[in-house]
C-alpha cells in the first residue's frame, strides 16, 4: 500500500509518500518563512493553496510514482490553524475523490511520534515534542497517547520567534537564537516556570525583553532564554519518564532541532539509563511523510473515514485519538 500524506496545520506545505513498510519515497516540504512579522494564519493558508498542487507533482515525481499508485490518501485534520487545515483537507478531499481512494485525517502530534517510531527505530518512547505552535510531552498508556506535560500558553518555538522578531531577526528565529546563544557569557535570570507537570513560556518572553530594555547583551539573552526554557522542558520530560516507566526518550518538531537541547535531554537520558532518539531534521519538522505514514497505521488497523468526517479539528487533541493500531 501507498500513502500520500498531506500535511498543512501551520506554516508548512508538506507532501510525503511512504509504502507499507515505512519507507519514506518523497517528503516535499514548503515553508513560509522570510518575513519577519512571523505568521498569519489567512497568508499561509493562501501560500499552502498556492503550492500544494506543485507540491504534490514534485513528490510524485520524486517517488518515480503516477497517480494511480496512490492508494490511500491521508492529512493533517488538526490540531492547527482553521485556514491552514482546511486548505489541506481541501486539496486531500480533492484528491481522494478525483483518485477514488479512501482518505483519513490523522492527529498531527500523534504522526510526530508514529514517524520516531518508525525511522528512529524506538518502540515506546516518551515524545518531547516541541515545535512552534505546539510543546507537549506525549506517552502512549492505557491505549491512547496521553498528554504528561505541556504549554499553559504558547509553544516554545512561537516564543523564540516572538522574541526574535522583537530583536529584528528573520522568521523563523530560533536556528539564529541558536547561533547568537553559542557566544552568550553570562546566564541571566529569567522566571523558572514549570507548573506541576507543565510549562508557560510567555512570562519568561516578558522577562527577556524587559532585560533588553535594560541593556542586556543579545546574545546573553539568546543563551540564557535556551538555558532556562531547555531545562524547563528536560525536567517535565524526565518527570513523564519516570512517570511511565519508559527507557526511550524520542524528539519531534522543528525546536528539537536545536544542538544544545539535544544535547541536554541526552545528558539526561544517559543518567537514567534510557536512551535517546532524534529523527533526520526532515522528519523533524513539520513533513507529509509522517502524515502519510500514520495514516497507513490507522487504515491498516481498520478506521476508515467518509468524506463527511473529514472536517478539522483545531483542537484536536492528542488524547482523543484512540491508538487501536498499537495493540
Ligand atoms: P515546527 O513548528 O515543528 O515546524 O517547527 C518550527 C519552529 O522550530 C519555529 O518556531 C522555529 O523557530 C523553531 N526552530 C527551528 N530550528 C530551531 C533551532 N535550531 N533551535 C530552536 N528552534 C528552532
Ligand atoms: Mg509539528
Amino acid at each position: 500500500m501507498i500513502c500520500l500524506g498531506i500535511e498543512g496545520t501551520a506554516h508548512t506545505a508538506g507532501i510525503g509518500i511512504v509504502d507499507d513498510s515505512g519507507n519514506v519515497l518523497a517528503n516535499v516540504i514548503k515553508m513560509v518563512g522570510g518575513e519577519s512579522k512571523g505568521i498569519h494564519p489567512r497568508e499561509a493558508a493562501n501560500h499552502h493553496a498556492k503550492e500544494m498542487p506543485s507540491l504534490i507533482d514534485k513528490a510524485i515525481e520524486e517517488a518515480g510514482l503516477r497517480y494511480d499508485n496512490i492508494d490511500l490518501i491521508a492529512f493533517s485534520q488538526g490540531p492547527g490553524l482553521g485556514p491552514c487545515l482546511r486548505t489541506a483537507a481541501t486539496a486531500a478531499r480533492a484528491l481522494s475523490l478525483s483518485l477514488d481512494r479512501p482518505i483519513i485525517g490523522v492527529n498531527h502530534c500523534v504522526a510526530h511520534l508514529e514517524i520516531g517510531r518508525k525511522i528512529a527505530g524506538c518502540n515506546d518512547p516518551v515524545l518531547l515534542y516541541a515545535s512552534g505552535g505546539n510543546t507537549q510531552v506525549i506517552a502512549f498508556a492505557g491505549g491512547k497517547y496521553r498528554v504528561f506535560g505541556e504549554t499553559l500558553d504558547i509553544g516554545i518555538g512561537n516564543m523564540l520567534d516572538k522574541f526574535g522578531r522583537e530583536m529584528g531577526l528573520e522568521f523563523p528565529s530560533g536556528p539564529k537564537i541558536e547561533r547568537l546563544a553559542k557566544r552568550g557569557r553570562e546566564l541571566l535570570d529569567l522566571p523558572y516556570s514549570v507548573k506541576g507537570m507543565d510549562v508557560a513560556f510567555s512570562g519568561i518572553l516578558t522577562a527577556t525583553l524587559q532585560l533588553r530594555k535594560k541593556g542586556a547583551r543579545l546574545e546573553d539573552l539568546c543563551f540564557s532564554l535556551q538555558e532556562t526554557c531547555f531545562s524547563m522542558l528536560v525536567e517535565v520530560t524526565e518527570r513523564a519518564m519516570a512517570h511511565v516507566e519508559k527507557e526511550e526518550v524520542l524528539l519531534g518538531g522543528g525546536v528539537v532541532q536545536n544542538k544544545r537541547l539535544q544535547e541536554m535531554v541526552r545528558i539526561m537520558s544517559e543518567e537514567r539509563r534510557a536512551r535517546m532518539f532524534v529523527p533526520p531534521d526532515r522528519l523533524c519538522i513539520d513533513n507529509g511523510a509522517m502524515i502519510a505514514w500514520t495514516g497507513i497505521l490507522m487504515h491498516q488497523s481498520g478506521i476508515r473515514m467518509s468524506i463527511d468526517e473529514t472536517t478539522v479539528r483545531q483542537r484536536f487533541r492528542t488524547d482523543e485519538v484512540e491508538g487501536v493500531w498499537r495493540g
